[in-house]
C-alpha cells in the first residue's frame, strides 16, 4: 500500500469543497478532486496543491458513480478519507416546486449514499480504517421555508451519518457530518440581498462564514477526533447550537 494517505472530496472544484481540498493537501494528504462541471477550476486547484488527481462524474447518475470508483481504483490502492461535499440547493416554495426539481435535489444525496457504499467495500472495510465526512446543513435541523426538499435531503444526510456509524460497529471507520450555516460561496451569493440580510440578523457572530472555516473542521475529523463518530458538528457562527 502506498505510504501517503489519500482523500477524495466530491464537488472539490469550488466553494467549500475546494477549501476542503486545500486543507487536506496542507495536512499532507494526496487529494482526489471530484467535479462535475467545474473542470477548469478543478485543474487549477490540482496545479496549486501539486499531488492529487481529478475525477469527473455527475453523482446523480449511478453509472457515472461506478465509473468514478473505477477511476479511483486506477489512481490509488488506498482511500483514507471521503468527504461527501457535492450538493445543490434548489430553492422555491412548495407550491411552485416541480417534481423534476425535487428529483434533481435528491440526486446528490443519493449519489453520496451510493459512493459511500462503494468506497467502504473497495477501500475502507478491507483496511478496517477510514473517515467519512458528510457536509450537511444547519437547515436540515432548523428547517427553512422555500427550501423544503433541500432541508429534507440534508436531514437525510445526517441520518446516513448516524445510522452508518452504528452499522459500522466494531470497525475503525468513523462517520461524521459537518453542518455549515451561512457560508460565503456561489450557493449563497445567489440569494437575494434581503434574504441574506435576514439570515445574517440571526447569526450571533454577525457575518457569513468562510469556506476555510468549514474545511478546518473537516480536516480535524479527517485526522483527529478518534472518539467522535455518528456526530453532527455545527459550524454556523452561533445560528444554531444543536
Ligand atoms: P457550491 O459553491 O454551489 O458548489 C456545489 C458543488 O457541488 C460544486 O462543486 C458542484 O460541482 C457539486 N455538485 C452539485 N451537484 C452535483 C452533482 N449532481 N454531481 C456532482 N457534483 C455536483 O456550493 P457550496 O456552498 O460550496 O456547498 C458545498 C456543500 O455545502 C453543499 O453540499 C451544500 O449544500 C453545503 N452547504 C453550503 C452552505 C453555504 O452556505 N454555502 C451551507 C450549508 C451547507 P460542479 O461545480 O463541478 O458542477
Amino acid at each position: 500500500m502506498s505510504e501517503k494517505k489519500v482523500a477524495l472530496v466530491t464537488g472539490g472544484g469550488r466553494g467549500i469543497g475546494a477549501a476542503c481540498v486545500k486543507e487536506l493537501a496542507a495536512r499532507g494528504f494526496r487529494v482526489g478532486i471530484h467535479y462535475r462541471s467545474s473542470g477548469e477550476a478543478a485543474e487549477t486547484l490540482l496545479a496549486a496543491i501539486g499531488d492529487g488527481f481529478l475525477l469527473r462524474a455527475d453523482l446523480g447518475d449511478i453509472a457515472q458513480v461506478d465509473a468514478l470508483v473505477e477511476g479511483l481504483k486506477a489512481e490509488t490502492d488506498r482511500l483514507d478519507v471521503l468527504v461527501n461535499n457535492a450538493g445543490v440547493s434548489i430553492d422555491t416554495d412548495m407550491q411552485r416546486m416541480r417534481i423534476e426539481q425535487f428529483d434533481e435535489q435528491r440526486a446528490a444525496v443519493r449519489g453520496a449514499w451510493y459512493l459511500t457504499k462503494r468506497v467502504l467495500r473497495q477501500f475502507m472495510m478491507r483496511a478496517d480504517s477510514g473517515r467519512i465526512v458528510n457536509i450537511s446543513s444547519v437547515v436540515g435541523h432548523t428547517g427553512n421555508g422555500g427550501q423544503i426538499p433541500y432541508t429534507m435531503e440534508k436531514a437525510a444526510l445526517d441520518a446516513l451519518t448516524r445510522s452508518l456509524a452504528r452499522e459500522l460497529k466494531g470497525r475503525s471507520i468513523l462517520v461524521n457530518s459537518v453542518a455549515p450555516g451561512f457560508i460565503a460561496t456561489e450557493m449563497t451569493a445567489q440569494l437575494p440581498e434581503a434574504v441574506q440580510a435576514g439570515i445574517l440578523a440571526g447569526v450571533p457572530l454577525g457575518r457569513m462564514g468562510r469556506p476555510e472555516e468549514v474545511a478546518e473542521v473537516v480536516g480535524f475529523l479527517a485526522e483527529s477526533g478518534s472518539y467522535i463518530t455518528g456526530s453532527v458538528i455545527h459550524v454556523n457562527g452561533g445560528l444554531y447550537g444543536g
